[in-house]
């Protein structure tokens, strides 16, 4: 099977060259037409030499996701849904600020966490993206920008991250390397439902900004919201997040969707503050981005204001985020399935998947 280009990071493209004969040096000039460069073409390496770049164009497959659509919100955020070489839907977002630009990129086809809540967990998990589809979501997006450079990233689109440990570990070095993408650690922020041993691992391993998607304080509540909570209760998550090496100034982001009558009442807030104790956190409320098939609402926006009060009043900043591009299908793997479904209905897919079935 041909390797693909951006799964090689500079020690792979290093073994590489070594055993091709090729100086080492070379390594840095490729690695950085990719990641800084970001072409992916390599008769466009002009500083390399021409049997060099054949042995590349041949041995490497240097295709990136193929873009399917890009949707543009009012709230200035793109949503680009992009389809993997074995035809996989993927999501991303790009949010512009006036500072930054933020992507929210996916690791995952799908998910197995089963989150009550969330479109993506009802897919299943398809896949995981290796480290190179992970980092060619920064060059999509990249490319998508024109004259602005992605500078933060989130691993919140589709997908568990630490379900994929190693190949989200291999992106975020490639992401952080002054060689590779060149970002700072402390605008990379890996978002886990609460996988307890790989939080322990990330923490030893490489330390980046981490967020818990939590949206419960109450164990009951929580597993039935969030399967995971069975596996890894709130007391286990709670000593890995003492230990893990947060960044001082930025400590931990909570992700806590509203959800009506289910986790927004004051009793909710006061076992949320419980749980906060000891730990530097900014917990971000998020009212339910709803998607159909789901019974469950967002919060009314009393219940809103009075659960904000209730943390900023305990010196808890909880800023209210609503999920950017609402009117795009803003929620995690919303777009995904909507296209999948349009994809489904094309007459020539059903045709294809028929014919395949044997009943044409
Ligand atoms: S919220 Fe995150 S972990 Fe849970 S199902 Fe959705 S993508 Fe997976």
């Amino acid at each position: 099977m041909t390797r693909y280009a951006l799964d090689y990071d500079l020690s792979d493209w290093r073994g590489w060259l070594a055993g091709n004969g090729f100086p080492l040096y070379r390594a840095g000039q490729i690695y950085n037409w990719i990641c800084q460069k970001g072409v992916v073409a390599p008769k466009e390496f002009t500083n390399l030499s021409q049997p060099l770049r054949e042995r590349l164009e041949n041995e490497f497959n240097w295709k990136l996701p193929e873009v399917d659509s890009a949707l543009e919100s009012k709230d200035g955020s793109s949503k680009i849904l992009v389809k993997t070489e074995d035809g996989l839907l993927i999501e991303m977002v790009v949010m512009s600020y006036e500072s930054r630009v933020t992507l929210c990129l996916s690791s995952q086809v799908g998910c197995r966490m089963g989150c009550t809540f969330c479109q993506t967990g009802k897919m299943g998990l398809k896949r995981n993206l290796s480290s190179g589809e992970i980092l060619a979501q920064i060059i999509i997006a990249n490319r998508h920008l024109g004259s602005k450079r992605v500078s933060n990233v989130v691993f919140m689109g589709m997908g568990e991250p630490l379900d994929n440990y190693d190949h989200v570990v291999k992106a975020c070095r490639a992401m952080i390397d002054p060689d590779g993408f060149g970002l700072s650690k402390s605008r990379v922020t890996v978002s886990t439902s609460g996988l307890v041993p790989e939080i322990q691992k990330l923490g030893a391993d490489l330390p980046v900004r981490l967020a818990i998607s939590l949206h419960n304080a109450d164990d009951e509540k929580r597993s039935r919201l969030m399967p995971v909570n069975r596996k890894y209760p709130l007391a286990e998550l709670k000593k890995a997040l003492l230990d893990y090496p947060a960044p001082k100034r930025y400590g931990i982001t909570f992700e806590y969707v509203l959800i009506e009558g289910v986790n927004d009442s004051i009793a909710d807030a006061k076992k949320l503050v419980r749980f906060l104790h000891g730990l530097k956190a900014k917990v971000n409320l998020i009212p339910l981005n709803h998607f159909p098939g789901v019974q469950m609402k967002a919060s009314e926006s009393e219940s809103i204001r009075n659960f904000q009060s209730y943390l900023s009043e305990r010196s808890i900043p909880a800023p209210v985020r609503y999920s950017r591009g609402q009117d795009v299908s803003g929620g995690c793997g919303q777009l995904a399935a909507k296209r999948e479904k349009e994809i489904d209905l094309d007459p020539r897919v059903l045709h294809r998947q028929r014919r395949r079935a044997g009943r044409l």
